[in-house]
């Protein structure tokens, strides 16, 4: 299996309870390593640029609030088969679905506050990775 790299998120609701270690540290325990990582405030603009393909959603205008309402950390894993292996370590995106040992089945507040964000696939990975880093910074 190849190594791949793939964009990871810990949103509003985690950096808000502290939760950036712990969650750093089930990502590392699963074998994912963080190549690149920055603390950030996301303005409107990017919010919506970055979830755009959720625009025509019903919950588009409240999780562009959910993600500018407080600093995300953003970061980039880097190991074998990492885009489908960070979907597993996050969990389902509705918390009451996340099998046990999951960062949203432990962290997650809610459907739209689960803790996380990571790329679904190697190509959306690709584009996320350079909406945040420029390859100077992955390292
Ligand atoms: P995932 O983050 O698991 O890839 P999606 O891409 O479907 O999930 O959705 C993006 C984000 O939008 C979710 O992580 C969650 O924060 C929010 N979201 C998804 N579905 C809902 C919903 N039904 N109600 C409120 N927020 C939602
Ligand atoms: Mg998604």
């Amino acid at each position: 299996m190849a190594i791949e790299n793939t964009l990871s998120i810990i949103k509003p609701d985690a950096t808000d309870r502290n939760l950036t270690g712990a969650i750093n540290s089930k990502l590392e325990k699963a074998g994912l390593k963080i190549i690149a990582q920055k603390r950030l405030k996301l303005s409107r603009e990017m919010a919506q640029k970055f979830y755009e393909v959720h625009k025509d959603r019903p919950f588009y205008n409240d999780l562009v609030d959910f993600m500018i309402s407080g600093p995300v950390v953003v970061q980039v894993l880097s190991g074998e088969n990492a885009v489908m292996l960070n979907r597993e370590v996050m969990g389902a995106t509705n918390p009451s679905e996340a099998k046990d040992g999951t960062i949203r089945k432990e962290f997650a507040l809610s459907i739209e506050a689960n803790s996380v964000h990571g790329s679904d696939s190697l190509e959306n990975a690709k584009n996320e990775i350079s909406f945040f880093f420029s390859s100077i910074e992955i390292v």
